[in-house]
């Protein structure tokens, strides 16, 4: 009787620690859709493979950030709509894609303009504004000038808490095979999932030195080739390490990260931003640079020849 007690208090005082612990919670925010024709696959062929996997994975919800030039075409729109009929979410991720730092605000805005107008007749258009290179303003002027902006016409940042590099690495594959050269696909995949997660590891690290609780981690990631082809296995990653993946709509709702910090560091994400404006020295980012990346290429071994 002494042990089955005994077990039922562990049992008790493992599910009371797994509660009360740092809970682990990220949603999937896609960005540059509707992406085109690449090395390995038709626009709509990847689109399709990314519901797909989505679908096997048994992510109901993730949001994709349109680049409203993608989107203003029969190709474009026909791969937005995939996402649509799947019953994920569409966000404005601007119309030429410009980097805010040599943009006027004028212009900028205007830029935003034009592609909501793109989008919003679509069903599951949310105002939500992801900053391409999530460049959001080199000048307190212009930041705060985007701030007033974006509340005025009801939208709220789509910011990031964990910043990632998956658009080099696919950047890096497709170069590779413009020159003809052979890739190791499960090697690739071992690079991905190792990228990603270093990157999901130290946001969080950092968000728990900073912040009194858990937050809702928003994960940076882009319509590409590498995303359609491992997005289920970084969900199967992730749940095999203990996260759960959230809806954006859950995630854009934690109040704890909600009101951006007075910094300018804003091109590593809302969790870095946040930990700055308390103090953090750095460093500010993982792994997301040419030189690391370019190295794991040549330590996973990834290309055959
Ligand atoms: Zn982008």
């Amino acid at each position: 009787m002494k042990s089955i007690a005994m077990l039922t208090i562990s049992a008790a005082v493992v599910v009371f620690l797994t509660n009360s612990g740092w809970a682990q919670q990220i949603a999937l925010t896609i960005d540059d859709a509707p992406w085109p024709h690449s090395e390995l696959y038709q626009g709509m062929e990847r689109s399709q493979l990314l519901i797909r996997h989505l679908n096997e994975a048994n992510v109901s919800q993730v949001v994709f950030f349109v680049r409203g030039k993608w989107a203003d075409s029969q190709r474009g729109l026909q791969q937005v709509q995939l996402y649509v009929e799947a019953g994920h979410l569409i966000a404005n991720h601007s119309y030429h894609h410009w980097d805010f730092d040599n943009v006027d605000a004028p212009q900028y805005t205007q830029d935003i303009l034009k592609a909501e107008r793109v989008i919003s007749n679509l069903p599951n258009f949310t105002k939500w504004y992801r900053f391409p290179l999530l460049h959001e303003g080199n000048t307190r002027k212009k930041r705060d000038h985007l701030r007033a902006f974006l509340t005025q016409h009801g939208y709220i940042n789509g910011y990031v808490t964990v910043d990632t590099w998956d658009f080099y690495i696919n950047h890096l594959v497709q170069k590779g095979l413009r020159k003809g050269w052979r890739v190791n696909m499960d090697k690739l995949r071992d690079l991905y999932l190792e990228h990603m997660w270093n990157a999901i590891t130290f946001y969080d690290g950092v968000a728990k030195q900073f912040l009194p609780r858990p937050v809702k981690h928003t994960l940076l990631l882009h319509d590409n080739d590498v995303t359609a082809m491992f997005i289920k296995d970084l969900v199967e990653l992730l749940r095999e390490k203990g996260w759960t993946i959230i809806s954006p709509e859950d995630a854009y709702a934690d109040t704890l990260i909600k009101t951006a910090p007075d910094v300018l560091l804003n091109n590593q994400g809302r969790v870095m931003a946040t930990a700055k404006s308390k103090g953090y020295p750095g460093p500010y980012r993982s792994s997301e640079d040419e030189h690391t990346i370019e190295g794991m290429f040549t330590k996973y071994h990834v290309w055959e020849n």
